[in-house]
């Protein structure tokens, strides 16, 4: 789950001035449709240029567990401030289509929720009765997705520290895992504490913490020709 907060432009639907209600039938049906499409489209963009969704993705094939569009990612409306969660019981990520609004939103998610698939794909996780899975595939995903990059704690005013980095991928980690199980806060520190060193230092399928789109970029180019070496032998 990403509980991301709003703060993507508000695109002001609470001050669209008043119509008659068949009118207002048609726009909200009409509403509906053009944010899904403008999700796909949004979706679609990702996969084709996020560095960070492209590694993800060439990883997932490569250990058998290729990615389709259509099969495994759903367009939905969701409750709430969620931008988007991860089923395992279908393997689909859904996209709410509600809350994400913006392109560079819409790539941090798809690249959040494609590190819970990829955890998935690699071992067998069991999301829903070891909570110490959990809390490691949170960890991971909010460290190497950008969730925590410097320009989006910037855009939070959380300037600061060095080990801010890994305090913002504590926080997160924590909020994810108790927006989706029912567990008291104590229970939830104590299992991120657990599991966090091992978990935070595993930058798989990276091979370091992609901090922006450079690094992700670099990241991308190594594991394109990781084979290459020693094909050249
Ligand atoms: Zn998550």
């Amino acid at each position: 789950m990403d509980q991301t907060k709003q703060d993507e432009e508000d695109y002001g639907y609470d001050l669209f001035p008043d119509r008659n209600p068949k009118d207002k039938k048609q726009y909200f049906a009409q509403s509906l449709f053009t944010f899904n499409h403008k999700c796909r489209v949004m979706l679609q963009f990702a996969m084709e240029t996020s560095p960070y969704a492209k590694l993800l993705l060439s990883a997932m094939k490569n250990s058998g567990c290729k990615i389709f569009k259509d099969r495994h990612f759903s367009c939905e409306d969701c409750d709430g401030t969620v931008s988007g969660g991860f089923d395992a019981a279908s393997s689909q990520i859904v996209l709410c289509q509600n809350n994400i609004r913006q392109q560079g939103h819409m790539n941090r998610v798809v690249a959040h929720e494609l590190i819970h698939a990829f955890d998935h794909c690699r071992a067998h996780v069991d999301w829903f009765n070891n909570y110490r899975h959990l809390a490691c595939s949170e960890i991971r995903a909010a460290n190497l997705s950008g969730d925590c990059s410097f320009y989006n704690e910037a855009a939070r005013f959380n300037f600061g520290l060095k080990e801010h980095h890994q305090e913002c991928v504590r926080g997160r980690a924590l909020r994810s895992i108790l927006a989706v199980r029912k567990i008291s806060r104590e229970q939830a520190e104590k299992v991120v504490d657990e599991v966090f060193d091992s978990c935070f230092n595993d930058h798989a399928p990276f091979g370091r913490i992609p901090h922006s789109k450079k690094d992700a970029k670099f990241a991308y180019r190594d594991y394109a020709n990781r084979d290459r070496y020693y094909a050249n032998l």
